[in-house]
């Protein structure tokens, strides 16, 4: 049963395209991971965040956001079909999200918007999908809302490196194709509001023009944070990086900032990555801070 979040008169529902245990928190989390956190917090930690082998357990999915008057989706997963050369996980996956939204109430036809918050490979790929060959809109109706500087840079060669393998032939197959459709809005490098709900706040680092959401309805707000963190032990260590943060410094500042805005306000706080209902509340506990799903 999906869960249903009203922030005022909106609508916020999770469809989940994947769930992933089994990761080693070592290499997730190069040169931060300490056994130690594991052990000396076991006891107090949420549940459903590590598996049996005290590994990771991640997601990837979208948010599908209903206004009275629009349908909006923030972040596409991953999508069926890729061919991703140095991502051989997630490369031509056959999974019924498609169907998975139709559960949540929506179909391709329905969407009015779709919002990224960044242009890595497991946030754009079912903008498109493969229709005889060829890759085509997946939401045809849809605008598709994107920061600026990620376009530019994802679209050069200037992303061509190391960092950014993972993401290797994303931009190719699943951003522009709908840029050359004429689908896409962009947005400048600093923000702004759109649709009168929305805001886009910079939080770069983890790519280089990331942008989180904040969504405000009838005097109540929450935050969609992208991937300033990936798994909520990122909540209880903001110095952790992930090994797809592509510019380490920055990530941290970009981490740390979404981590006082929601804890400030207080605010829900919908996770691109974490496990269970990757909805959540992070508070303050110590001089740090703590993270409670809902
Ligand atoms: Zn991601």
């Amino acid at each position: 049963m999906t869960k249903v979040y009203k922030v005022g008169d909106v609508t916020v529902t999770r469809v989940t395209e994947m769930t992933i245990s089994g990761i080693q928190p070592e290499i997730y989390f190069p040169g931060s991971w300490s056994p130690a956190f594991l052990k000396e917090n076991r006891d107090t930690l949420p549940s459903g965040v590590i598996d049996s082998n005290s590994q990771l357990i991640v997601s990837i999915g979208t948010w599908v956001v209903k206004t009275p008057n629009h349908t909006i989706l923030i972040d596409t997963a991953t999508g069926n079909d890729k061919n991703l050369p140095y991502n051989p996980d997630l490369s031509n996956l056959q999974l019924p999200y498609l169907e998975r939204l139709k559960d949540a109430g929506v179909t391709p036809e329905d969407v009015d918007y779709v919002l990224l918050t960044h242009l890595h490979v497991d946030h754009v790929g079912w903008n498109t999908r493969l229709v005889d060959g060829k890759w085509v809109p997946t939401f045809p109706n849809a605008k598709y809302v994107l920061p600026l500087s990620e376009q530019q840079y994802y679209s050069s060669t200037a992303s061509h490196n190391k960092a950014n393998e993972a993401n290797f032939n994303a931009y190719e197959e699943s951003v522009l194709p709908v840029v050359e459709a004429g689908l896409t809005q962009t947005i400048g490098p600093e923000g702004g509001e759109f649709l009168d709900i929305f805001k886009f706040i910079p939080s770069p680092g983890h790519s280089i023009g990331q942008m989180s959401i904040s969504l405000t309805s009838g005097g109540e707000e929450a935050l969609f944070g992208a991937d300033v963190m990936h798994h909520p032990f990122q909540v209880y260590n903001p110095e952790w990086n992930s090994m797809y943060c592509e510019f380490a410094e920055q990530a941290r500042i970009s981490r740390r900032w979404a981590l006082n805005y929601v804890a400030d306000r207080p605010i829900i706080y919908f996770s691109t990555h974490f496990p269970e209902s990757a909805a959540g509340y992070v508070t303050r506990s110590g001089n740090g801070f703590k993270w409670e799903f809902i």
